[in-house]
């Protein structure tokens, strides 16, 4: 077969072929990328974000949402606008909140499955961001997911120091006039967490889904944490 021999390019076209073969490169790398991120979303499943008040799970639920494209539940925002929309549960909850207790179980796990349902199915998953606080909420939740034939995938801790916390919950307390964030509620909050919440680390271990965070640290360590143990799931 007689070879067709190409005339030699002009040094100036061989460059422009060469950024063009750079730019195509990348390209391909960024299809590669995308088709990477697509695939650890369709994996995702539910996660229960943990950890005491102040601990950063509204922050890093934030950027899980925009980085996973995760559903959100947040059973203290659920319970904080039904007190601005002054309903009937709204009313009942902010005389627990208020004395930085903890809303009745059974309330609260007949609350927490309506919105559940919401997200329909075929969710990408759900972040469960102050739910469970007790340990019939995560024996309810189990149950609740189980007929649904769903499951939580991980539990995520986020351990911070209790001075730590203090600090930050008063800061907030300032800058967002959260009703609950001052000094007196904020301290009987962390006493109902360490008796009512924390036995919640041990249940979780057990079920083979804890997993522990530093919870102390800038926004994008703890959130290079966190994609660590989702990436990984
Ligand atoms: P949070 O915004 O998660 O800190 O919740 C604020 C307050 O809402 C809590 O101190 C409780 O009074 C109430 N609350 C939120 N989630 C729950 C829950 N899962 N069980 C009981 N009470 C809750």
């Amino acid at each position: 077969m007689r070879q067709i021999k190409l005339p030699h390019l002009p040094s100036d076209i061989e460059e422009r072929k060469s950024d063009l073969m750079t730019d195509l490169w990348y390209k391909g790398k960024e299809t590669q990328i995308k088709q990477d991120t697509v695939k650890v979303k369709i994996r995702m499943k539910n996660i229960v974000i943990f950890g005491a008040p102040g601990s950063g799970k509204g922050t890093q639920s934030d950027l899980m949402i925009e980085y996973y494209g995760l559903g959100h539940i947040s059973t203290g925002d659920v319970l904080r606008n039904e007190i601005k929309k002054g309903t009937e549960l709204g009313k009942l909850a902010a005389s627990y909140i208020d004395g930085g207790n903890l809303i009745p179980d059974d309330l609260m796990i007949s609350i927490l499955a309506k919105v559940y349902d919401e997200f329909g199915r075929g969710h990408k998953g759900v972040i469960f961001d102050g739910f469970p606080r007790t340990i019939p909420q995560a024996e309810a939740l189990k149950k609740m997911l189980d007929e649904r034939g769903d499951k939580v995938a991980a539990m995520i801790e986020l351990d911070v120091p209790e001075d730590e916390l203090m600090d930050r919950l008063i800061k907030r307390g300032k800058d967002s006039g959260r009703a609950d964030d001052n000094e007196e509620t904020i301290k009987k909050r962390l006493v109902v967490y360490h008796s009512q919440t924390q036995p919640l680390i041990e249940w979780y271990k057990k079920e083979g889904l804890h997993h522990h965070i530093n919870g102390s640290g800038t926004l994008e360590r703890i959130f290079a944490d966190i994609k660590n143990v989702i990436d990984n799931l």
